[in-house]
């Protein structure tokens, strides 16, 4: 039986039973291999037979964990790292020299920044910043260097989106390969592969856990694009742990009922937003009220869980605000069970200048709130007293 659905690859593509024919995929502690023979492990080596060696490499559950996101988000294949950090950190190693250059949306994660900012500049490497919103910038930034163009959409915390399709024909127009971090989205919402990208990399950290356990970083690319990553990360050693692939394995099997609840709980929690007197402006994609809804509609399958706000009243609403949430948690993390308040201003972005966080869309009344999977009464009625 062929199976193409997505509920049905992320519960039933699993790794081999051993010998105890186990109906749920064991976790498989164990550093190395053994091989059958020096012939076996001459072959193993040279890479002309498949099979584990090590688990800086390969295992059982990574192999497994890989191959099922891959299936599900539409790419030939993948790499599984620590955090999705490794996989950002390993995707610009692996394919940027001294002297290449980068264009990025300018709403990047704040390890991301960090990265181009502090670590690859220092390695010659260069980079502009362009809006989502602003087609013309994408145009005026893009040089004759330009190897990277690196994009988040939706944006965090500004929830602004970028048309995936218009984009993967920049980048080849270019010659530029174009990243995608995934996270926001899930391969459950957004497949960009398929809408024309070269890479899609995930934290499986939020979403994709989504009970808040577990560190992952997952890349998934072309055949030829992953063996280059896997030349640089075999031995560089950004590996999964087995334990946290067997984790999020077995979380890919919920992430379509999960990520359908959290959807329904954001878009509930927006219109009310949009509707409560104190709140000066709300950002979620599938309301009609967002300036690229119909982008968002045409290549997303729902509005993900990420609500944006703005209080009127600046830093003061905002602060009074998260003191008078009762359920929710003050974190600063995103993608779990539970529902978390951030204030980006004076945590995920305090690094930014004022000028730097104005340009990306975070005032300092901004909230941004990753909306659970707690009753959606008891959600919006932790939000309507804190805003009362
Ligand atoms: C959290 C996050 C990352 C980094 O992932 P880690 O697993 O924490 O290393 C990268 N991009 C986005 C959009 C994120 O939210």
């Amino acid at each position: 039986m062929q199976q193409e659905n997505f509920e049905t690859i992320a519960i039933r593509l699993q790794a081999e039973r051993s010998q105890y024919k186990e109906h749920s995929v064991p976790l498989y502690l164990t550093s190395s291999y053994k091989f059958d023979d020096a012939e076996d492990m001459r072959a193993l080596f040279a890479n002309e037979k498949e099979g584990n060696v090590y688990s800086r490499y390969a295992n059982p559950n990574t192999d497994e964990l890989i191959r099922k996101i891959s299936a599900l988000e539409g790419s030939e294949a993948g790499w599984a790292t620590a955090s999705g950090m490794a996989a950002i950190f390993t995707t610009f190693a692996t394919f940027l020299k001294s002297g290449d250059h980068v264009l990025s949306s300018r709403s990047v994660f704040g390890s991301t920044h960090q990265l181009l900012n502090n670590v690859f500049s220092k390695w010659g490497i260069t980079y502009t910043y362009a809006d989502l919103d602003k087609p013309e910038q994408w145009e005026q930034g893009i040089q004759p260097n330009t190897r990277i163009i690196f994009v988040e959409t939706p944006s965090n915390p500004g929830i602004d989106i970028i048309d995936l399709e218009w984009l993967g024909n920049f980048a080849k127009q270019y010659g530029a390969l174009l990243v995608i971090d995934n996270c926001f989205a899930t391969p459950y919402l957004q497949q960009p592969i398929r809408l024309g990208a070269d890479i899609s990399i995930h934290s499986a950290t939020k979403f994709i856990d989504g009970q808040g356990r577990t560190l992952g970083g997952i890349i998934l690319g072309s055949n030829a694009l992953i063996r280059e990553i896997e030349g640089f990360a075999r031995h560089s050693g950004p590996a999964m742990s087995p334990f946290n692939a067997w984790v999020l394995s077995k979380s890919l099997e919920t992430l379509a009922v999960r990520m359908d609840r959290h959807c329904e709980n954001a878009l509930k929690v927006a219109e009310f937003l949009e509707s409560h007197p104190k709140v000066k402006k709300v950002m979620y994609p599938f309301l009609p009220s967002h300036p690229q809804y119909a982008i968002a509609k045409k290549q997303m399958r729902a509005g993900g869980g990420i609500v944006t706000l703005v209080l009127d009243g600046g830093v003061e609403a905002a602060r009074s605000f998260m003191d008078g949430l009762k359920m929710f948690s003050i974190s600063a993390n995103l993608g779990d069970t539970r529902s978390i308040a951030t204030h980006p201003a004076t945590s995920t972005h305090s690094k930014l200048s004022e000028e730097e966080r104005l340009q990306v869309g975070i005032e300092q009344g901004t909230i941004r709130l990753s909306i659970g999977l707690e009753h959606i009464e008891d959600i919006l009625g932790d939000i309507r007293q804190a805003l009362d």
